[in-house]
């Protein structure tokens, strides 16, 4: 038995996939804040493109 691990958007760090784990797919609050700063700047370039829903991009 082993431990899904997924790569942390912002550091590349291998993250265990667990529920306790309150950041992932992030490896620590921090990174989630830098990678919502890449968003605003622009600058979010991960291959690996966020679960978020990407329906729509307008905003009112
Ligand atoms: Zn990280």
């Amino acid at each position: 038995m082993s431990t899904p691990t997924v790569a942390c958007p912002t550091c590349g760090q291998a993250v265990a996939w667990l529920p306790e784990n309150r950041y992932r797919p992030f490896c620590s609050e921090r990174c989630k804040l830098i990678d919502l700063g890449e968003w605003a700047q622009e600058r979010y370039t991960v291959p690996a493109a966020p679960v978020w829903d990407d329906g729509k991009t307008e905003q009112n």
